[in-house]
């Protein structure tokens, strides 16, 4: 008997867990060899089902989510013409609770959903199909009748959740687990016992590995040469006990290992900081789900949270220097202006994480939130990814513009060439992103706009003409160390200089830089301070290799 597995992934340095994960499940199934077939979706999807074909399935598995599904279903309705006995189940978050039958509704192909956690379906699944029956009526299946195409479906909530998982071996032992990607993807803990109203692991039991089973798999990780590691627990630091732990653990015996966690800022308890003070630099990579920073919002989506209480730990994860921390928010959120947006963004900034994420809102397949949408004056598209269009309090206009704000926040703020005059611009003036949006747009900006680094400059420098002097001061130095074109520096002309000026101060790079063969040094005459640059092509082709700030600026 022959599985196949259809991996469609969202681009080429990703790959799926599921189909380790669940064939190291299914290792009871002895009849059975796994092939798989995997893709992304720039592919095509005729090509893709002929080369399917080819592969004899009894048993075709693909792991559906929101931007796979239509390329996914294009595939199987193809596949369905020429094998039209062989049996194709879809599982994966589009199939959880109800959306199980969604999917067989929206894919005449799909003989069978599974809601949840497949670990301990699959496996009866493969059995009865080798026994030479169809499988229908298990707890957290929808499927279709072999006689008459109806839909049926059979206990879809709560989705099935797999007990057993801490104790099944590691997912990096089954053949299927791809190490050639830039990063792995691994479980400590399963479940969440929080509320968000659109998050599909809400209320879900918890289950842990020990920190023995942890420890393990971080060895054979290692042993496979794995160098980064995406943690999929929900809340990483919950409960904090653990997270200490697991830290500690990271730090002092997988010093090699780089990690993206999970956290929720609100729960940084003192000895999580002090834990959190001795990482190791650039071990760590921390997610935080800020989400929105008003209270009366987060009631609304069942987050168990403080604004204020998550502020102050962001707050304190920006200053560790060790690692980086990003912060999520969303829009389109119950009870959330535009205002409130905005509002979020700017203090979010003043904070300065390396990253701000601001996504509109999801109505997600088999959340709470799906089946409360409309009574919280939520309207969403009906197709994935099922984005907010409208709410009680957002015009779609405004949406448009929290798109468009989003998109802002990443091309300026997110590129770290010029963060700090974007903070500088926000911190001197509280109207300037409103003020800086409107600029763009007349500019044609939009949410999809796209513009190099100089270009962005460009713009920001002509928005900030009237600015302060230490703004233009800022702007013109983050320029020049961005490697952009010296002679378009904006405001100043950088003035070559033959020898370097008495009384400067060495900001980066090498002093003996300076007297290398072919350094060119330039002057940058800033109206409160005076900067001398290194240019040498040997060491750096475009950026300039040190930076100096003259004692005998103005404003010194
Ligand atoms: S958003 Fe995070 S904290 Fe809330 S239910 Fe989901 S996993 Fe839990």
């Amino acid at each position: 008997m022959r599985l196949v597995w259809l991996s469609i992934n969202a681009s080429y340095s990703h790959s799926s867990l599921a189909l380790p994960l669940l064939h190291q499940a299914a290792q009871s199934q002895s009849s059975w060899t796994w092939q798989k077939l995997e893709s992304s979706l720039g592919d095509n999807p005729g090509e893709l089902a002929l080369r399917l074909s080819e592969l004899q399935a009894d048993l075709l598995c693909c792991s559906l989510f929101l931007f796979n599904c239509e390329f996914v279903y294009s595939i199987l309705q193809r596949f369905r013409v020429l094998h039209p006995h062989c049996v194709i189940i879809a599982g994966g978050p589009e199939c959880l609770g109800p959306g199980a039958v969604k999917v067989l509704q929206n894919c005449s192909a799909i003989d069978l959903a599974i809601s949840g956690e497949g670990e301990a379906i699959l496996p009866k699944i493969m059995q009865i199909i080798s026994q030479g029956d169809r499988p229908r009526g298990l707890p957290g299946m929808a499927w279709r009748e072999a006689a008459n195409g109806k839909i049926a479906a059979r206990e879809l909530q709560p989705p099935l959740q797999y007990q057993a998982w801490p104790n099944d071996s590691p997912p990096c032992m089954s053949e299927f687990f791809a190490t050639d990607k830039p990063f792995v993807q691994m479980e400590t803990t399963r479940g969440c016992p929080h509320g968000c109203s659109y998050c599909s692991s809400n209320r879900t039991q918890v289950r842990s590995k020990s920190l023995q089973q942890v420890e393990q798999e971080l060895k054979l990780l290692s042993q496979k040469g794995v160098q980064e590691i995406r943690l999929l627990d929900r809340t990483f630091n919950l409960p904090e006990k653990r997270a200490l732990q697991l830290l500690q653990m990271f730090r002092l015996q997988f010093p090699q290992l780089k990690f993206h966690l999970e956290i929720h800022p609100q729960y940084l308890g003192a000895e999580l900081r002090e834990e959190l003070k001795l990482a190791n630099p650039g071990q760590l990579h921390l997610e935080a789900g800020i989400q929105s920073l008003q209270d009366e919002v987060l009631q609304a989506l069942g987050r168990e949270a403080s604004a204020d209480k998550s502020l102050q730990g962001l707050e304190f994860l920006s200053r560790c220097k060790a690692f980086e921390t990003h912060a999520d928010l969303l829009a389109g959120l119950p009870k959330q202006s535009y205002n409130n947006i905005v509002d979020d963004v700017k203090r979010l900034i003043a904070l300065g994480p390396a990253e701000i994420q601001l996504e509109i809102l999801k109505v997600l397949p088999g959340t709470p939130l799906q089946t409360q949408a409309e009574t919280l004056g939520l309207r969403h598209s009906p197709e994935p990814p099922y984005e907010i269009l409208q709410t009680a309090l957002l015009s779609p206009r405004e949406l448009r513009l929290a798109s468009a704000l989003s998109r802002l926040i990443d091309l300026f703020y997110n590129q770290q060439k010029l963060q700090a005059p974007f903070r500088l611009a926000c911190a001197e003036n509280d109207g300037f992103i409103d003020a800086f949006m409107l600029f763009l747009t007349n500019q044609g900006f939009s949410a999809q706009w796209t513009g190099s680094l100089a270009k962005r400059y460009s713009l920001f420098a002509e928005f900030c003409q009237e600015g302060s002097a230490q703004l233009k001061d800022c702007l013109a130095l983050h320029w020049l160390k961005a490697g952009l074109p010296q002679g378009e520096t904006p405001y100043y002309k950088p003035e070559a200089l033959s020898e370097m000026p008495p009384n400067c101060l060495l900001l980066e790079g090498r002093q003996e830089t300076q007297n290398l063969k072919n350094t060119r040094l330039f002057l940058l005459r800033g109206l409160q301070h005076h900067y001398v640059f290194a240019f040498n092509r040997a060491i750096a082709m475009q950026q300039p290799c040190a930076l100096w700030k003259c004692r005998n600026s103005p404003a010194n």
